[in-house]
């Protein structure tokens, strides 16, 4: 399978605003980013699931310098660990007073628009 086979499904799910994870089909681990074998058990039957799109803030950060020309900075940046077993990258947006949320502070996903293009991110909870 090709770098851009693995992702091309799940840049589709993301287009409609569906976030989705491979899982593997003979040990059952989540994982990301997608590869072509299970990180667990070297498998490469796996598919994509739906995520619920609800985990914890694993670690967040504040990012200062754009990653390209034209992308607005400071942004939030953040590992979230999702509820299903897996963890991704992602932008960490709203919340209560745009701050810099807690460590396992809980999130669910959200989408955001950058460049043109939709992108999953996260926002706090509100307890
Ligand atoms: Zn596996």
């Amino acid at each position: 399978m090709s770098t851009s086979g693995l992702t091309e499904d799940f840049w589709t799910a993301v287009g409609r605003r569906e976030l989705v994870r491979p899982v593997c089909g003979d040990c059952g681990r989540n994982f990301f980013t997608p590869q072509v074998a299970c990180p667990a058990c070297l498998s490469e039957n796996w598919t994509y699931e739906t995520s619920d799109g609800r985990g914890r803030v694993y670690s967040a950060t504040v990012v200062h310098k754009p990653p390209s020309p034209g992308f607005a900075v400071p942004f939030r940046l953040g590992i979230v660990d999702l509820d299903e077993g897996w963890s991704m990258l992602a932008e960490l947006v709203g919340g209560p007073g745009e701050r810099l949320p807690a460590i396992d502070a809980p999130v669910h996903v959200t989408w955001i628009e950058r460049e043109g293009r939709v992108l999953p991110a996260f926002t706090e909870d509100i307890s």
